[in-house]
């Protein structure tokens, strides 16, 4: 637990809201996630997994928290809490959502949570090096 190691320092507030949300993200048996946007008051968006009897069309909880905020307005983002029921190991971001998170930039952080609410974090850059993203498009003639 503490800072980042890439020098992202959360509010105070963000932080409790972060502590928080893992605690109770943590008692659910799904995995889930919080998304913490940048404008004034934090607002925080959350998701869950999506599931389908089809499997491929079901969709992961970053991704669904993604999408929920970018509905609600919110593009912005500081911060995503991932938590999971997984007891041994900090719960990772598939390869699908980090491209996702990408495209809302590369310095924003990534905790990754236990279930006792121990954490890692990352920034997208250092979960997406070398990335594609929005900016390239510009570059394709
Ligand atoms: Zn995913």
């Amino acid at each position: 637990k503490g800072p980042s190691r890439h020098g992202y320092q959360p509010c105070q507030l963000c932080f409790q809201e972060l502590a928080s949300c893992c605690r109770s993200l943590a008692a659910h048996p799904q995995q889930e996630v919080a998304l913490l946007d940048r404008s004034p008051g934090c607002p925080l968006s959350s998701g869950c997994n999506v599931e389908n009897a089809v499997y491929p069309l079901g969709n992961c909880a970053e991704r669904a928290a993604i999408q929920k905020a970018i509905s609600e307005g919110h593009k912005d983002f500081k911060a995503i809490v991932i938590s999971s029921n997984l007891q041994d190991d900090f719960i990772s971001p598939c390869g699908a959502c980090r491209q996702v998170m990408r495209e809302f930039g590369t310095d924003w952080a990534v905790y990754m949570t236990k279930p006792d609410g121990t954490y890692v974090v990352k920034s997208v850059q250092e979960l997406l090096p070398a990335s594609f993203g929005p900016d390239d498009l510009q570059k394709i003639q």
